[in-house]
């Protein structure tokens, strides 16, 4: 595949084994990512289905729902198998395949072990990483569809809030989703054959209560969580200090600024 046949390259692609896993993860965020101009893909790894509730239909309309909601104009359906993924080399060169074809700059892998839901989401989070190594090898073309090999530059997770283990990440941070976490509930709630009202509204209250516990370790009223696997690298200890905030300090008075508890 040559160069000029390729799609355009993507600012940031979101990866995660089920479609609507991406949406309650991070969907603030990668709506957000649009409105800055980003250009955004999702890469779903299955199907999704079966599940009891869903048709492979219904959940292909549900996903395209939920990404006109989210405003993201790529998503691609990797096409590996539901309920058995597992991470091995045909998933990895599949995935590595896609990484080839769309260049991105930032992957966002879902991360983390869910004891209690689909064992599909830890082994995605391996088959992101290995595809990630493999989309730069050479020499083995022919596994990856004739594409030219690519680096991606960079790596950020987006944890299960239910992971199995407390992981100690090198580094954490908090993005703020205040202006678009309604778009993120929409999106979720295009999932009807999922979630009923009554598993909409114990949703929304779990991810909400997430969100808002995030955002507010950061000053803001909504916030998903990421990781990278290193420290966070700064040209500037005020910039990244301030964050979002204003660059010069704030004029509270005191007594007015802090947090009831912190
Ligand atoms: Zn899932």
């Amino acid at each position: 595949m040559s160069e000029t046949s390729l799609p355009e390259r993507l600012d940031v692609v979101a990866i995660a084994p089920h479609p609507d896993d991406l949406e309650i993860l991070c969907g603030g965020t990668l709506a957000k990512l649009v409105k800055q101009g980003y250009k955004v893909g999702i890469f779903d790894l299955t199907s999704g289905e079966p599940t009891p509730r869903g048709t492979l239909e219904t959940r292909q309309a549900e996903a395209e729902a939920a990404r006109k909601i989210l405003g993201v104009p790529l998503r691609v359906n990797i096409q590996l198998p539901n309920r058995v993924l597992m991470d091995g080399p045909e998933n990895r060169f599949k995935l590595a395949t896609a990484f080839r074809t769309y260049r991105p700059g930032i992957v966002i892998i879902a991360a983390g072990r869910t004891p209690a839901a689909s064992p599909d989401h830890y082994q995605g989070h391996l088959i992101g990483e290995a595809a990630r190594f493999y989309s730069q090898l050479t020499k083995w073309d022919d596994r990856f569809a004739g594409t030219t090999p690519y680096r991606v530059p960079h790596l950020v997770y987006v944890p299960y809030p239910f992971d199995a283990e407390s992981r100690h990440w090198h580094s954490t941070f908090v993005v703020d989703i205040s202006d678009t976490i309604d778009q993120k509930f929409e999106a979720i709630r295009a999932y009807a054959s999922q979630f009923d009202e009554e598993r909409f509204a114990r949703l929304k209250h779990m991810v909400g209560s997430a969100n808002g516990y995030n955002g507010a370790r950061c000053g803001f009223r909504y916030g998903e969580l990421f990781a990278l696997p290193h420290p966070v690298g700064s040209p500037d200890l005020v910039a990244t200090v301030y964050g979002s905030k204003p660059t010069t300090p704030p004029d509270i008075p005191v007594g007015k600024g802090h947090q009831p508890m912190g």
